[in-house]
Formats: C-alpha cells, structure tokens, sequence
C-alpha cells in the first residue's frame, strides 16, 4: 500500500487523539479541538479587569508613580491555582508557546476596548541563556498576538537584556528595584528607531512593576516619547512570582 506521508501522518495524529485524547491544561475536561489548550469554561472562569476594578487602579497608581509609564492595560486578574495561573506556568515553564498567543489576541482585544494606541510592541526580553534554554521568549508570543489583533509591529530586538538577573520570585519591591537596575539595553543598530515613537511594552504577569520600569526607562533615555505597559494578568504583590 502506498499512502501520501500527509495522509499517514494525519492518521497517526488520529490515533493518538484517540489513545490520549486532548484535555484541557486547567480542568482536564476533553477538549473538541485539540488545538485549543484551554477550554472555554476556563477561559470564562479568569476574573477580567475593567478600568475600574481596584487592583487595576491600585496598580496603574503604583505604575506611574515610579514617573516611567503613562498607562498600564491588561487583561485578566491573577489567582492563586487559578486557570491563569496554569495558562501562565503551561505558556513559561511546559512549552505551549501558542498560549501566548492566544494571551495577546485577548490583550489586543482589551487595547482596541480601551482605546490605547502605540507605535511599536516591546516585548521583555529574556536574557539570551534564558531564551535558548526556554527556545521562545514568552512575553514575545503575547506581543505577537496583541499584533495580529491591532497590527501594531513587534520590535523584538530594540532592547535586550544585559545581565542574567536572578529570579525576582523571592525579593521584595528595593532588592526587585536593585535587582533590576541596568539590567537593560538598547540595541545600537535599533537606537535611531527609539526616537519620538510611543511603545507599549509587553510582559506576562505584572506584580511590583520593577522589570517594566526599568525596561521603560531605558526606551524614555533613548529618546522614545512614551511608554505604556501592558500584561496578560495583574497580581497583588506575593501572589505571583515574576
Ligand atoms: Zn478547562
């Protein structure tokens, strides 16, 4: 018998559908379509922010008081075991780069509610033993589907990370402060670019605002005009390690 390699392979990945059917990451229900990795109940389960819930307005203060960011927008509310909470270790830590995707198709989505326009998407940038050591850079995947919903450009190479900083987990706000001081840089080839553009830097979760912050003040001493942050879900301080 002479099948196309397509058609084996398609028969292959039936079968082990059928042996080990898709479940969802979060509850373990079957999904219909494997691709999906969470299912809808889950989604629907993850608290949303609006513009005036409390912990958006209580970070977005802290935010801009450290005098970098003009705005903060984010989607979700991070809990404890929660199903963001699983999506967030799954997307970081097990290689399911596409829920990063899927994270910043929602944000997108949140951006276009909210009205906030920049020029270009800076993701956090991984240090590079980190990234080859991961194979993607997570807050990159989210900057690639804020992109497919606004078709604002993702600037991945603009700024990079200059030290292997230890793990912020464990610190609090001053040793996350001094943690990340000069742990970034502009790219010489990209610093031309900086000039006069607005940028929305994108990262998973936001928890003391340390990384962002450091992050949006090299951008604003490269002469960019402003910097928003953005995230997929906001934690209260201690809930999530960042
Ligand atoms: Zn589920």
């Amino acid at each position: 018998m002479n099948l196309a390699p397509q058609f084996t392979h398609r028969v292959a990945d039936s079968l082990l559908e059928f042996i080990y059917p898709p479940l969802c990451i979060s509850c373990d229900r079957h999904l219909e379509d494997g691709s999906q990795k969470v299912c809808s109940l889950c989604w629907n389960s993850i608290e949303r922010l609006t513009e005036d819930h409390p912990l958006y307005l209580d970070t977005k203060q802290k935010l801009l008081e450290a005098g970098f960011l003009k705005d903060v927008v984010s989607t979700f509310v991070f809990q404890k075991e929660g199903a963001f909470q699983h999506i967030a270790h799954f997307l970081k830590y097990r290689g399911y780069e596409s829920l990063g995707l899927e994270l910043g198709k929602r944000l997108g989505g949140v951006m276009e509610e909210w009205n906030i326009g920049v020029d270009v998407l800076v993701p956090i940038p991984l240090h590079k033993v980190k990234l080859r050591e991961r194979g993607y850079n997570q807050a990159e995947m989210i900057a690639r589907g804020i992109s497919v919903v606004t078709g604002i450009p993702v600037g991945t190479n603009i700024v990079y990370r200059m030290r292997h900083t230890q793990t912020q987990t464990k610190l609090n706000l001053e040793e996350r402060k001094q943690n990340m001081e000069d742990a970034f840089g502009v790219s010489a080839q990209f610093s031309s670019m900086i000039e006069g553009k607005t940028f929305l830097i994108v990262d998973d979760v936001i928890t003391t605002g340390a990384t962002i912050n450091s992050c949006a003040e090299v951008l604003l001493k490269n002469g960019a005009s402003k910097v928003i942050a953005a995230c997929a879900a906001l934690a209260q301080k201690d809930v999530a390690g960042q």
